[in-house]
């Protein structure tokens, strides 16, 4: 991956490059195998058997069976059809009309519950978290009512990094008969995937965290959950979600999950010990800054802080003019500082929640680029700190 040597890129959260194996298998669906995979004659026979055998390989990741993966076009797409199509019919069998959620999802999520609340009559109940951003189980068992449609709670963070305890979550509401739904987006790329079903009812998957191309998502649904439709049209995807199936993508997403869970055992120490030298060396070198997200409980991948007098917004300008890719962490716009509501909901304070800054790391990293990035650090805080005097 040569062409990111000029550049050092430190965004892997946000997304990935296509891992060049993967873009291999992709190629021929562009091209001689082009056909529709709901066609009946030999062209859509060849589609419709890759796109089962991707599905096929993503159940056994998953260690789910074929029946219950769903295609999507992203990870946003998954979590909408989670959200939108389980509250739906829960309300309608059960009469059930509660969100239990956290204040530390995307917005794919929050958003997505938002808007059923304002448009669609839901109600919503948030989940308190930690100063790391973790949900404890027993909250979750002490609010689920006969009115929670559905809970969902966010796997991996993608701002802070935390993992969540999603196993113990979904057993307390396996127990209450509660479909349990959780975003993975961030952690099918790091973390085990395959002991999902036991405890899960929808989990949501994107391909480009996973080196993988972007415009293909997956949508775990436990056979017999109650779900509608997101997005009606031909019987694609069990009904669930119609539309002509993005065949190359969805075959690329495959081989990058395969790549991501075989790869992962190896990948994951090395990781780690890095996130750990950039986590040691900003706390070491720079006063004022403060780790965001749980010490331990974290992706391997993932580092993310914040600084005391600084504009976050400043400081990732800096870092990008001295050749540094990081992100704030949020999608918060330079001109309109907001700070991001998961860093508020840690209990920060919102002036020092605004100087945010999240550094995430991939396959194609070395070891030189993060001393680099360490080394460099120190002065550009400074003069972000100088510059909002
Ligand atoms: C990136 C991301 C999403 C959205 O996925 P897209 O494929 O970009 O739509 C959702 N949730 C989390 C946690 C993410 O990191």
């Amino acid at each position: 991956m040569d062409y990111l040597s000029s550049k050092i890129y430190l965004d892997y959260a946000a997304t990935t490059p296509v891992d060049p194996r993967v873009l291999e298998v992709m190629m021929p669906f562009f091209s001689e195998q082009f056909g529709n995979p709901s066609s009946v004659h030999y062209y859509g026979q060849l589609a419709e058997a890759a796109l089962e055998d991707a599905r096929e390989r993503i159940a056994r990741n998953l260690g789910a069976r074929s029946t219950e993966i769903i295609f999507t076009g992203c990870g946003t797409e998954s979590d909408n059809l989670a959200i939108r199509g389980v509250a739906m019919a829960r309300r309608e069998a059960t009469g059930a009309n509660c969100i239990l959620t956290t204040p530390v999802e995307h917005h794919a999520v929050l958003h997505t519950v938002e808007h059923l609340v304002k448009h669609q009559g839901f109600k919503v109940e948030s989940l308190p978290v930690d100063r790391y951003g973790m949900v404890e189980p027993d909250e979750v068992r002490r609010r689920l009512t006969k009115n929670t449609a559905l809970v969902s709670v966010i796997y991996a963070n993608n701002e802070i990094g935390t993992i969540n305890p999603v196993a113990e979550i979904g057993l307390i509401c396996r127990q209450h008969g509660i479909p349990f739904h959780s975003d993975a987006v961030q952690a099918a790329a790091y973390l085990p995937m395959q002991t999902c079903p036991q405890w899960s009812d929808l989990i949501s998957i994107g391909a480009h965290k996973m080196y993988g191309p972007k415009g293909a998502g997956v949508l775990y649904v436990r056979d017999g959950t109650p779900i509608l439709p997101a997005q009606t049209g031909g019987g694609q995807e069990n009904g669930l979600r119609a539309g002509t199936q993005n065949v190359p993508y969805i075959i690329g997403m495959a081989k990058a999950f395969d790549l991501s869970q075989q790869e992962m055992p190896e990948l994951f120490a090395p990781l780690a010990n890095w996130r750990d030298e950039i986590i040691q060396g900003v706390i070491e070198r720079i006063p004022g800054a403060q780790l965001t997200g749980h010490r331990q409980q974290r992706l391997p991948n993932h580092a993310s802080f914040v600084f005391e007098g600084v504009d976050g917004n400043h400081l990732l300008m800096m870092l990008d003019a001295a050749g540094f890719a990081c992100s704030s962490g949020s999608a918060c716009k330079t001109g309109n500082p907001k700070p991001s509501d998961v860093l508020l909901a840690l209990g920060l304070h919102p002036q020092i929640a605004l100087g945010s800054l999240r550094v995430t790391i991939g396959k194609p990293t070395s070891g030189k680029e993060i001393r680099q990035f360490i080394d460099a650090l120190p002065r550009m805080v400074a003069a972000a700190r100088a510059l909002a005097q």
